[in-house]
């Protein structure tokens, strides 16, 4: 007997190149897409050592966990490092990033999250790129979290690495990710010495083996499973359109922010303001007094399907994720999310209102 998941005939270079050009696709670009072998950290942490060596100054922009990350490889590597963080509650600007060129002109290097599903802000990654275009800096974003939850435009934006994931607003697997690559880029990673060869890290090695050689014969066997599956994702994107599945994204964003308002209760949108809340996840600030790993454990406590979380590390004292993406990204999910967190601060005497909480959320939906 055949099983679903054993016995496949082996993927051809050819089907890896036509998921490639379907990613490329999905990411309305020219570049070079390049699906690695391996969970985002893959292409994230090889794009920078590729990319970044001693000679480079790099303005890292810390928005969330993944930008505290990204300053620690970038260190490893060598570069000189200039952080600007920012609250998470907030985004960050393009004035702030144009400010930090005037103090640092030898900035040529910015790392940037699009959205951070890990802190629920995303950032105006257009306007910023035109001030990176400006610093004539090679601009590298991390836009696992917004793929498929709102636009990602690599070549608009003049992103030159853009990274993603199929496993948050995709709706599909984790165990691989792509990164496009423009022009400037390769010429950066291939003046580096530094850059990684011969190693699992290592785009250069898929640039010539693969890219150079018109992608005609794979320089490892695939991740099948995951390459199959991620080729079904997108398949699944196509069908309903990226500006459908985007919509829903921003509408289930749109209706936890106005449903947990309704609630009650001393729940509030963690990131202040709408347009810097990132369409692939909601975090709430749990009410004064109470924890906010209590609540989402007592939460799901009666349904432990729903898509809530705690904030990670020391933000699991104040913050909630409502992580409404891919299959998630749903009304029925997010009334749910609402009425559990309802039931939760009901149980530890807040006076809630899940009744306004679904009548909100159903009238932001729209
Ligand atoms: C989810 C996410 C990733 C992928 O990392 P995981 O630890 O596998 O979830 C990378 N970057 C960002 C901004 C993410 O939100």
């Amino acid at each position: 007997m055949t099983h679903p998941f054993l016995d496949l005939a082996p993927l051809s270079a050819a089907r890896f190149a036509s998921i490639e050009d379907r990613v490329a696709r999905l990411l309305s670009t020219e570049q070079d897409v390049v699906i690695m072998q391996g969970e985002a950290l893959l292409p994230l942490e090889g794009a920078i050592r590729a990319a970044a060596g001693p000679g480079t100054t790099a303005l890292n922009v810390v928005t969330g966990p993944y930008g505290q990350t990204f300053g620690d490889w970038l260190r490893d590597c060598g570069a000189t490092v200039v952080d600007l963080a920012v609250p998470f509650h907030t985004a960050v600007t393009a004035a702030q990033v144009r400010q930090a060129f005037a103090e640092h002109p030898e900035i040529d290097f910015v790392s940037l999250v699009h959205a951070e599903a890990a802190t629920g802000n995303t950032n105006p990654v257009a306007e910023i790129g035109a001030a990176v275009r400006e610093q004539g800096a090679l601009f590298y974003l991390d836009a696992v979290a917004s793929v498929a939850a709102e636009p990602v435009l690599p070549d608009a934006w003049g992103v030159d690495l853009c990274v993603i994931g199929a496993q948050k607003a995709m709706g599909g697997p984790a165990g691989v990710s792509a990164v496009s690559v423009s022009e400037r880029a390769w010429a950066r990673m291939a003046a580096n010495p530094r850059a990684p060869r011969r190693s699992y890290l290592s785009l250069l090695d898929w640039k010539e083996r693969w890219v150079d050689g018109g992608r005609t014969a794979l320089p490892h066997a695939p991740a099948q499973l995951e390459m199959l599956a991620l080729e079904a994702c997108v398949e699944r994107i196509e069908t309903a359109g990226l500006d459908t599945v985007t919509a829903r994204h921003r509408c289930a964003a749109a209706a936890t922010r106005a449903g947990a308002l309704a609630l009650g209760g001393g729940l509030e949108p963690y990131v202040h303001a709408a347009a810097e809340a990132a369409p692939v996840a909601t975090t709430l600030r749990a009410p004064a007094g109470v924890t906010a790993s209590e609540l989402v454990a007592d939460a799901l406590a009666a349904d432990p399907a729903l898509p809530l979380a705690a904030g990670g590390g020391a933000l699991a004292k104040e913050m909630i994720r409502v992580n409404h993406y891919g299959a998630d990204a749903t009304r029925a999910s997010v009334e749910a999310c609402l009425a559990a967190l309802g039931g939760a601060l009901a149980r530890k005497g807040a006076s809630v209102d899940v009744g306004a909480a679904r009548l909100a959320a159903a009238e932001a939906w729209r």
